[in-house]
């Protein structure tokens, strides 16, 4: 890369370090205070930025600001900004559901697959984990709670009483390291406007699965709009979008 076509344009570029500088700054802060009211270490919380909808040039610039972690939901945009950004030392995880015809390109940038609901997904992804050669994928069981009120999971996830199976899957298959569980503040059931309660569930629900596989200590949960309720249910992962880079004009 030649560097000019990353530099940002003029005043507008210098503008938009000064609103990424913001946001990650009162995330920070967020995150320190919920890390101190829950009485708990600083580090014992990541941030990942969730650039999904953004541009590589704010990769760029909250790469620049230090921020190592990121994701995405859709392979064909995280594809081409790990590409854009493959000169960074970044990790990329991704968190959207995942379409076996996908895992190909996934695991061509993502160490991290926080979205992992199916059975017949664990193949696929062993398949070319093992292909690839490639360190162990960290896999994050996504787990869906509203299925504990007998709704479907629009947005993925199995139901709390599947986790076992899932995880038991994960653990035999070669390529794949079991690395926790993940969940999104369900809209509809009993936790629904309930974020504290549901993440408090899925702190149950990894005890359970630390039980069987101790290394499997990561918890995903919190964004935006509740990653204090998931710091102090004790997620050790906070994936964080809209509050460091903005609010996204459109579905994302
Ligand atoms: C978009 C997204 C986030 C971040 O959401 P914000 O509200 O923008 O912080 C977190 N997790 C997943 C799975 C997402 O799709």
């Amino acid at each position: 890369m030649t560097g000019a076509e990353h530099t940002p344009a003029g005043a507008s570029g210098a503008a938009r370090r000064i609103e990424l500088t913001t946001g990650l700054a009162r995330v920070e802060e967020r995150i320190a205070r919920a890390c101190a009211a829950a009485d708990r270490a600083r580090e014992d919380v990541t941030l990942v930025v969730v650039s999904k909808t953004y541009p590589a040039e704010d990769v760029r610039i909250l790469a620049d600001l230090g921020v190592r972690q990121f994701a995405e939901n859709r392979d064909q945009e995280a594809a081409a900004k790990a590409a854009a950004c493959a000169d960074l030392p970044l990790t990329w995880h991704f968190v959207g559901q995942l379409q076996r015809n996908k895992v190909r390109s996934v695991l061509g940038y993502a160490d991290y697959v926080h979205s992992v609901d199916r059975v017949r997904l664990v193949s696929a992804l062993s398949a070319e984990a093992v292909r690839r050669g490639r360190a162990p994928l960290e896999c994050l069981i996504q787990v869906a709670l509203e299925k504990e009120s007998g709704l479907g999971a629009a947005r993925g996830g199995v139901a709390p009483d599947a986790v076992d199976e899932l995880a038991d899957a994960l653990a035999e298959a070669p390529g794949l390291r079991v690395a926790g569980v993940m969940t999104v503040a369900p809209l509809e059931g009993a936790y629904a406007g309930s974020p504290g309660a549901a993440f408090e569930r899925l702190g149950e629900i990894s005890r359970g699965l630390r039980a069987r596989i101790p290394a499997a200590t990561m918890v995903s949960a919190g964004m935006s709009a509740d990653l204090e309720e998931a710091i102090l249910a004790g997620a050790t992962h906070v994936r964080v979008g809209s509050a460091v880079l903005g609010v996204r004009p459109a579905l994302g």
